[in-house]
């Protein structure tokens, strides 16, 4: 379970729209990237979809159910940021429970979801690390974690590779595709990498200024690009 419906949803900020219209159906299990310019309402988009935006109209349908007026913790949507967002108090074991913990999930079940969590991102010898105490990659793989341990229908990236060096970008990048396998969930990844896109995704959508330019698998935006704007994009000629 995990299909989002998105539905003409516009968003203005005063008197700027900055999506104009969107319309996009994602399957279950899918893996969509978001990709286009900056400032083209990559982030925005995102959340709306988790709640932490409202939109100015159109619907946001999560398997089958309008969440628009859902509050974001109750849309079982899970968001990984660029900067992480940890908590630098918390060790890592509870900067991964404490969403759960805020829920009321018991304290055997919290720690049996850590477990599994930790054991997949190889976060095991870190558990009672704080933030501080870790790499980048490392404090990624934290944020990706606490997403992991809600067990959300939906994960939502926001560009979670862009703070880290080239090495680990690469596989912070295998260990996210190596989680959607394994997972079979839904995942929605904004980035404005090429690479990144081609090879992570089931589908490809283009955004351009508030606007989708096209939707489609990495090689049928590459081999048919809709316009030159997709063409520069993707890398392919045009
Ligand atoms: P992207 O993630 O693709 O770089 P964003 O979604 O962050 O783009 O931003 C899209 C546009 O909306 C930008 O012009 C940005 O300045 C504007 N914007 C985003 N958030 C706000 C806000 N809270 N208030 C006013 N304008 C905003
Ligand atoms: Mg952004």
């Amino acid at each position: 379970m995990g299909s989002l419906n998105i539905e003409n949803v516009k968003k203005a900020f005063g008197p700027v729209e900055v999506l104009k219209g969107i319309n996009l159906e994602v399957t279950d299990g899918e893996f969509v990237v978001f990709v286009g310019p900056s400032g083209c309402g990559k982030s925005t988009l995102l959340r709306v979809i988790a709640g932490l935006e409202d939109s100015t109209s159109g619907r946001v349908v999560i398997d089958g159910e309008d969440v628009s007026a859902t509050p974001p913790a109750k849309r079982g949507i899970a968001m990984v940021f660029q900067t992480y967002a940890l908590y630098p108090h918390l060790t890592v074991r509870n900067n991964m429970g404490l969403g759960l913990k805020q829920a009321g999930t018991p304290a055997a079940e919290i720690e049996r979801r850590i477990g599994i969590a930790s054991s997949m991102l190889s976060l095991e010898p870190y558990l009672e690390r704080r933030p501080a105490e870790l790499s980048g990659g490392q404090r990624q793989r934290v944020a990706i974690g606490r997403a992991v341990v809600r067990e959300p229908k939906l994960f939502l990236f926001d560009e979670p590779l862009s703070n880290l060096d080239a090495a680990l970008r690469v596989n912070t990048r295998l260990e996210i595709a190596q989680l959607h396998r394994r997972l079979k969930a839904t995942m929605i990844y904004v980035t404005h990498d090429q690479v990144e896109a081609m090879t992570l995704a089931d589908k490809i959508v283009v955004l351009n200024a508030g606007r989708i330019e096209q939707i489609g698998g990495p090689m049928e935006l590459y081999n048919s690009p809709a316009n030159e704007f997709v063409a520069g994009f993707i890398g392919s000629p045009k």
